[in-house]
C-alpha cells in the first residue's frame, strides 16, 4: 500500500498521499538532458539510469473543510510500470477520511494520472468516488481537454471527466481562487495551458503545492529540463522560474506529489546553483 505523510502548516494539515511510484529511464522522461548534462545529477539516478516517480496526491485539513487535491493514477488497468499496484483510497482511509467526507477536489490539471480516482467502475458504469465533493477545475483546462477528440481520449473523458458533470459535481472556474480561507489557486501554466498550483497560507507559514510545474527535484537546478508531457515548453520554463523563486524568497514548503516520497522540501542558493533540500 502507498504511504502517507502528515505536515502542518500553520493551523492548516497538509497529508501527502501515496497512490503508487514508478522508475522511469531518465533519457525517456527528459528527452533532451543528454548523459553529460545529468553528470552533476547522478544522486537522482538509480543504477540503471532511472528516476524516481511518485505518484501522489494531497489532503488539506483547512478550516473545517476536508480538501483533495488531485485524485492519482486511479483503479484502472495502466501502462505504467507501477512498483506497486495503486492505493489512493486505502491511504485516505488511513489518513482518518472516507471518500464521502471529502468537501472539495480540486486539480491542478487534467493529466490521467492525476484524475485517476474521480471515478470507478460498478456494474459497468463510472460512478464518482467523492460524491458529497464539489470538484473545482480551471475552465481553460477543462476547455482545452474537452476540445478535440484525441485530447478527450487522452484525458480518458468518458470515464473520469464527463460523470463529474453529469452527477452535477463540477465547478469550473478562473485563475485565483479561493478553496478556502488558507488555501488559494496561484496559476503556472504550460505543463498544461490551465495547469494551477496551491499555495496554502496559515499562521505565517506558507507551502506551494507546485503540481506539474516540476516533476523531479533536478529540475529545481535546471528549471529549463521539460518532461515530453510539458505542452507549452517555453511557458512550462517561465512558470517554473518564477514559482522556484518565489518559493526560495518566501522561504516557503514545496510539496510535489512526482518528486521522491513525500515529495517536501526547500529551495536555497548554494554555491551558485539552487537546489532542492528534503528535510
Ligand atoms: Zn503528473
Amino acid at each position: 500500500m502507498g504511504r502517507l505523510h502528515r505536515t502542518k502548516i500553520g493551523d492548516a494539515e497538509l497529508i501527502a498521499l501515496q497512490d503508487s511510484w514508478a522508475r522511469v529511464p531518465a533519457a525517456n522522461f527528459f528527452p533532451d538532458a543528454t548523459p553529460a548534462a545529468w553528470e552533476p545529477y547522478r544522486e537522482f539516478l538509480d543504477a540503471e539510469g532511472r528516476i524516481t516517480l511518485n505518484l501522489g496526491a494531497w489532503l488539506v485539513r483547512s478550516g473545517g473543510r476536508l480538501v483533495l487535491v488531485d485524485t492519482g493514477l486511479g483503479g484502472r488497468p495502466t501502462q505504467m510500470p507501477l512498483a506497486e499496484p495503486t492505493s489512493l483510497p486505502a491511504v485516505l482511509e488511513a489518513a482518518g477520511a472516507k471518500p464521502a467526507d471529502v468537501n472539495v477536489v480540486v486539480f491542478t490539471h487534467l493529466h490521467f494520472d492525476h484524475t485517476g480516482w474521480n471515478t470507478v467502475d460498478e456494474g459497468g458504469r463510472a460512478r464518482p468516488l467523492f460524491p458529497n465533493a464539489r470538484h473545482v477545475v480551471q475552465r481553460r483546462e477543462w476547455e482545452y481537454w474537452t476540445a478535440a477528440d484525441d485530447r478527450r481520449a487522452a484525458s480518458r473523458h468518458d470515464a473520469v471527466l464527463a460523470p463529474l458533470a453529469q452527477a452535477g459535481l463540477l465547478d469550473l472556474v478562473d485563475g485565483e481562487h479561493a478553496v478556502t480561507r488558507e488555501v488559494v489557486t496561484l496559476p503556472t501554466p504550460g505543463h498544461t495551458p490551465g495547469h494551477v498550483s496551491f499555495v496554502i497560507a496559515s499562521g505565517g507559514e506558507r507551502a506551494y503545492l507546485i503540481g506539474d510545474a516540476a516533476h523531479q527535484p533536478v529540475q529545481v537546478s535546471e528549471s529549463d529540463w521539460c518532461p515530453g508531457a510539458d505542452v507549452d515548453k517555453p511557458l512550462a520554463r517561465t512558470s517554473r522560474a518564477a514559482l522556484f523563486d518565489r518559493i526560495e524568497r518566501e522561504g516557503a514548503l514545496l510539496a510535489s506529489g512526482h518528486f521522491p516520497f513525500p515529495g517536501l522540501g526547500r529551495v536555497a542558493t548554494e554555491g551558485g546553483r539552487r537546489v532542492f533540500r528534503a528535510p
